[in-house]
């Protein structure tokens, strides 16, 4: 017989009853009433909202200058430009990020030179950071994962020894801090991403922040087709330069503005959910929880755990028994709140391994490129966090509250307990 400790993946009953678990992003009359006025209005593509976002998250997030823009790739591959990077310049960048960190790179023809994360924050290891400089490195792309900030102050320092640009990826950490400063204002620019699974949501979109007028201007020419005008000056459709299509459009906008009024709040129920559920976890043996860095303000856009496989015995197929322990977690009701965002570290990815991005080799062919190699054997922390790592995102937001974090302790402690 199913008894209460029966796992709900061997037929047991699910520990969190259906209708707990919310949608996200949470919609509210604002965003009907948002958007309706954007249908209403007569400018779709780049329209009013569209400044009106640029200028109002530039304002939250203490940027002079923003640029709204389809995706947080676009807005990536617009920093790498804006800073200079030239055909084989190399750009280091974390193992362990979503790929287009390190393919916003390549469209640039430059090449991703990749350094481990360190084990506890997940992010860029800085003391490993500066033995990957060469005379070809151009820039560092930092990434904010999971919304928790880099170890900015270290590598502010590394940047200015060696007169390297910083550029930040804050695609998945609005609203992050480091030194009480929001993220994307610490380098020299950033691109967030308004990605439906992002703490900010307009279900795609993103933003190019800076506060340096010049890169502001590069960024703005390869965002609308390689032309630019004197402000004010009437659109001449001149492609002055090599530009893309990454202009964003005023409905996802409009979407964008209303749920930027609400993302302080978001932040602040995210931050007490994680705190409940790390006081609840806190001490359970085979679990590596979350950190926040005294320097930090951790935004727990996904709160990471590791299973200590070391601990539990399962340093052998250790993600056979994560996946196993995702699935058996889901089982009990928590759905896709719950999963493994990124399985690969990103120099095993075969776009990279290949060396091959635009045919004929290049740019890693290129004349301009130093001869690089990406043997995952040099990034064992990212290879373990991908095998030992879960994140829970949907479950700790906004409208769910410090119940549901306690009832996700409780799903899983029961499968840590009950999976063998
Ligand atoms: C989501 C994400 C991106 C890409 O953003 P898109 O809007 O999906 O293009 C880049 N970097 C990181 C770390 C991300 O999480």
């Amino acid at each position: 017989m199913a008894s209460k400790s029966t796992l709900a993946i061997a037929g047991g009953v699910p520990l969190v009853p259906r209708g707990t678990i919310h949608r996200w992003p949470p919609i509210s009359e604002l965003d009907h009433s948002y958007i309706r006025a954007s249908l209403d209005g007569t400018d779709h593509s780049y329209g009013p909202n569209c400044r009106r976002f640029a200028e109002e998250f530039a304002a939250w997030n203490g940027n002079r200058l923003a640029l709204h823009t389809n995706s947080g790739t676009a807005a990536l591959h617009m920093c790498v430009a804006a800073v200079g990077c030239a055909v084989g310049d190399e750009v280091i960048v974390p193992a362990y990020s979503w790929s287009s960190s390190a393919t916003a790179i390549l469209h640039h023809s430059c090449i991703p030179v990749f350094v481990d994360i360190d084990w506890d924050t997940m992010n860029i290891d800085a003391a490993q950071l500066a033995a990957a400089i060469t005379d070809k490195t151009k820039a560092i792309l930092v990434v904010h994962l999971h919304g928790l900030s880099a170890s900015m102050s270290e590598i502010k320092m590394i940047a200015k020894a060696h007169n390297l640009a910083i550029i930040e990826d804050a695609c998945q950490s609005h609203g992050a801090r480091h030194a009480g400063q929001h993220v994307g204002t610490l380098g020299d620019c950033a691109a967030f991403s308004f990605n439906q699974n992002k703490t900010l949501s307009s279900g795609e979109g993103g933003m190019f922040a800076t506060d340096r007028e010049d890169l502001f201007s590069t960024a703005q020419q390869l965002w609308s087709f390689g032309e630019t005008c004197p402000p004010g000056a009437a659109r001449d459709y001149h492609a002055v330069a090599l530009g893309w299509m990454y202009r964003g459009s005023d409905l996802p906008a409009a979407f964008g503005r209303a749920q930027l009024t609400r993302l302080d709040r978001y932040i602040e129920v995210q931050r007490a959910n994680a705190a409940r559920l790390s006081r609840c976890l806190t001490g359970v043996p085979g679990l590596i929880l979350p950190v926040e860095p005294q320097a930090c303000l951790h935004t727990y856009s996904t709160y990471t755990i590791r299973l200590d496989m070391n601990a539990l015995g399962r340093v052998e197929g250790a993600r056979q028994y994560r996946d196993r322990f995702v699935a058996a977690l889901s089982a009990e009701g928590l759905d896709s709140g719950v999963s493994q965002w990124q399985r690969f570290i990103l120099p095993e990815m075969n776009v990279f391994r290949q060396q091959n991005a635009f045919g004929r080799g290049h740019p890693w062919s290129s004349p301009h490129a130093r001869k690089v190699t990406y043997d995952a054997e040099h990034f064992p922390k990212a290879r373990s966090h991908c095998d030992w790592s879960f994140g829970i995102s949907t479950p700790l937001r906004e409208p769910h509250t410090e119940d549901t974090a306690e009832l996700i302790a409780e799903c899983i402690v029961k499968v840590l307990h009950h999976l063998d």
